[in-house]
C-alpha cells in the first residue's frame, strides 16, 4: 500500500540527506508507528507519501501508484485517498466544524447530497455531533483535532497519515486521540503515525519504523518506542499538564522516604554501635573502637528492614500519564512505568459499521484501488 524502495531525500542547501536509503512496506490495514528525535525525517517521510515532495533517489510508490509517473494534474486525485493529520491541526479559522469538513468535499466538487450527509457522519464518527456550528475558536485542543480528523476522513481515504497528531495535545486528551485512530485503523484504514510519544508506541505494541538521522534503524513488528536516553531532555519540558506535574510529585516522594529510610537505618546502626559499646565497657573489656564487624552496615541484612519498605518503595498513590517519561535519575524504572490512561483497543460496534462503509473505512473492497480508477 505504501512501498519506500531505497529512499533517499536530499534537500537544496544542506549537506546530510534528510532520508538515506530507506526501505520498507506497509501494508493496507497495519497501523504503523513512525518514531525518532526531532530532525530525523519523519515529517519528510510522510511529505513524500503526499506527493507534497519527491525523492532524490529511490521510489516511493504509493496504492500501487509509482509516484514519480503521477503527473502534477494527477496529484489532486491522488491526495483524495490519503488523509493526513498534523501537530496543529490546520482547520480554516473562520468557517464552522461543519465547513471546515466539507470544504475539501466543495473543493474537490462532490454533490451537495454527498455532502449533507458525510459530514454529519464523519464528525459523529470523531465524536463530535452536536458541535458542527462551533467556530475552530470554541473548541478544545482535542476537538480541534477531532475536527481535523474528520476532515481527513470525510474523502473516504485509504490511508490516514498523522504527523504527531498528539503534540500539542496533554497526556488524556491524547488517549482519546490514539484510541480514536486506534478505532479508524479497526474500521480497515491504514494508519502511518509519526510522533514522538514513547508511552503511546509501548502501550499499543504495534508495527514501529524508527529513524535515525534519516536512516531506517529499525522496522518491529510489535515495537515499543525503544531507547529513549539518547534524546536528550530537560525535566522541566517532559513535566506537561498537571497529571504530569502529579506524577513528578510522587516520584519526588517516593524519593524523599526512600532517603528517610536510609536516615533511619544509619540512626539504626548508630544506636546498635554505642549500645555494643557500653556493654563492652562495662564488661570491663578492652576498648571497642568503631571496627567494621561491630557496626552494621546499613545494607546489611542483619539490621531489621522496616516492614514498609516495599510499600513505600512501590508507588501505590499516583501513577503517572502515558506521556511522562521516568526523571532518568530515579529508580526503579517500574516506579513512572504504569499508566494512568490505559489505552484500551477498540471492539468494533456494530451499529457503527454503516458509518465506517460510509466513509470508505471498512475493509469490503479488497482490491488496492489506485488513484485514478
Ligand atoms: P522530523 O519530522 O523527524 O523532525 P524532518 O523530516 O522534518 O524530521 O527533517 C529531517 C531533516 O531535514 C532535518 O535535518 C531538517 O532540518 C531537514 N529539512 C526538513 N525540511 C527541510 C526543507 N524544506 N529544507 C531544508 N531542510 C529540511
Ligand atoms: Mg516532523
Amino acid at each position: 500500500m505504501i512501498r519506500f524502495e531505497n529512499v533517499t531525500k536530499r534537500y537544496r542547501g544542506t549537506s546530510k540527506p534528510a532520508l538515506s536509503g530507506v526501505d520498507f512496506e506497509v501494508q493496507r490495514g497495519e497501523f504503523v508507528f513512525l518514531v525518532g528525535a526531532s530532525g530525523s525525517g519523519k515529517s519528510s517521510c510522510l511529505r513524500l507519501i503526499l506527493r507534497e515532495d519527491v525523492p532524490t533517489a529511490g521510489r516511493v510508490a504509493v496504492l500501487g501508484r509509482d509516484l514519480r509517473s503521477l503527473a502534477n494534474r494527477k496529484v489532486p486525485y491522488f491526495r483524495r485517498h490519503i488523509g493526513s493529520v498534523f501537530q496543529d491541526f490546520r482547520l480554516l479559522p473562520s468557517k464552522t466544524v461543519y465547513q471546515n469538513v466539507a470544504f475539501t468535499l466543495q473543493v474537490t466538487g462532490s454533490s451537495r447530497g454527498f455532502i449533507q450527509q458525510a459530514v454529519p457522519e464523519a464528525l459523529a464518527l470523531v465524536g463530535l455531533d452536536g458541535k458542527q456550528k462551533r467556530m475552530p475558536h470554541e473548541l478544545s485542543g482535542g476537538e480541534q483535532q477531532r475536527v481535523a480528523i474528520a476532515r481527513a476522513l470525510v474523502n473516504r481515504p485509504q490511508v490516514l497519515l498523522a504527523d504527531e497528531p498528539t503534540g500539542n495535545l496533554d497526556p488524556a486528551t491524547s488517549v482519546d486521540i490514539m484510541q480514536l485512530l486506534a478505532r479508524i485503523n479497526a474500521g480497515g484504514t491504514t494508519v502511518l503515525m509519526a510522533t514522538h510519544e514513547a508511552g503511546f508506541v509501548d502501550q499499543m505494541q504495534r508495527r514501529v519504523i524508527e529513524l535515525r538521522d534519516g536512516e531506517m534503524v529499525r522496522d518491529e513488528v510489535h515495537g515499543g518506542y525503544g531507547d529513549t536516553s539518547n534524546i536528550p531532555r530537560l525535566v522541566p519540558e517532559q513535566v506537561r499538564g498537571a497529571a504530569a506535574a502529579a506524577a513528578l510529585t510522587a516520584v519526588q516522594e517516593v524519593q524523599r522516604q526512600t532517603a528517610d529510610l536510609s536516615s533511619v537505618r544509619a540512626a539504626l546502626a548508630e544506636e546498635l554501635s554505642m549500645q555494643r559499646k557500653a556493654a563492652a565497657a562495662e564488661s570491663g573489656s578492652a576498648a571497642v573502637t568503631d571496627a567494621p564487624q561491630t557496626v552494621e552496615p546499613p545494607e546489611s541484612p542483619s539490621v531489621p528492614e522496616p516492614e514498609t519498605v516495599a510499600d513505600v518503595v512501590e508507588p501505590p498513590v499516583v501513577e503517572p500519564p502515558a506521556v511522562v517519561e521516568p526523571p532518568t535519575a530515579v529508580e526503579p524504572p517500574a516506579v513512572v512505568r504504569p499508566r494512568t490512561h490505559p489505552i484500551t483497543l477498540p471492539t468494533v460496534d456494530v451499529a457503527e459499521l454503516g458509518v465506517a462503509d460510509r466513509l470508505g473505512l471498512s475493509d469490503e473492497d479488497d482490491e488496492e484501488v489506485g488513484p485514478t480508477s
